[in-house]
């Protein structure tokens, strides 16, 4: 029995059942109880069947456990509100201050035109950290979090930033001393 390749978290996100092995996403428990049973040298294949799979949503956290094995759906378990499952292990590089934030916000529901406020506004940053901050918080394609984050912009530093991206894009240079 093998349960689907993949399927849609509570969160919107693709959890990975199978593919890579080993999974990044998968987890391996093993009661206490069970795990007593075994001494002395232990034969890995044995006891990996004994464990049960969980496979953990690498957005929100939240964990997805086949407890009576893969042919059964899975039990579904939340982090809860809050930042809480930022202390949960990830597989992907550690966030910045910044990218935290905008992480949060998203777990809590903010909209990805709030979080590029939060960004820009009440964590102050220039138009490119602020790109690259909800680029990796919200995990969104950059022209994405472009366009949500020069939406956002307060007037000046859009112009600002308009001339800028112009700039970059025909690769024409910033004449010095402005
Ligand atoms: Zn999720």
């Amino acid at each position: 029995m093998v349960a689907m390749a993949k399927f849609l978290c509570t969160c919107g996100a693709v959890v990975r059942v199978s593919g890579d092995i080993p999974n990044p996403f998968e987890w391996l428990l093993i009661s206490d109880v069970k795990y007593d049973e075994f001494t002395g040298p232990v034969d890995a294949q044995e006891l990996y069947g004994e464990m049960t799979h969980a496979f953990r949503c690498d957005a929100c956290g939240r964990l997805w456990v086949y407890w009576n094995g893969l042919g059964e759906p899975p039990a579904e378990y939340s982090p809860g509100s809050g930042c809480l499952h930022m202390s949960l292990p990830r597989n992907s590089p550690a966030l910045d201050e910044d990218a935290l934030a905008a992480r949060t916000a998203v777990v809590r529901g903010a909209s990805l035109d709030e979080v590029a406020r939060l960004l820009v506004e009440d964590r102050g940053l220039e138009p490119i950290p602020a790109v690259k901050a909800l680029r990796s918080g919200a995990e969104v394609r950059l022209l994405t979090a472009k366009e949500a984050v020069h939406r956002n912009l307060p007037d000046r530093i859009r112009l600002e930033a308009e001339q800028l991206w112009d700039e970059t894009a025909t690769g024409r240079e910033v004449p010095p001393g402005i």
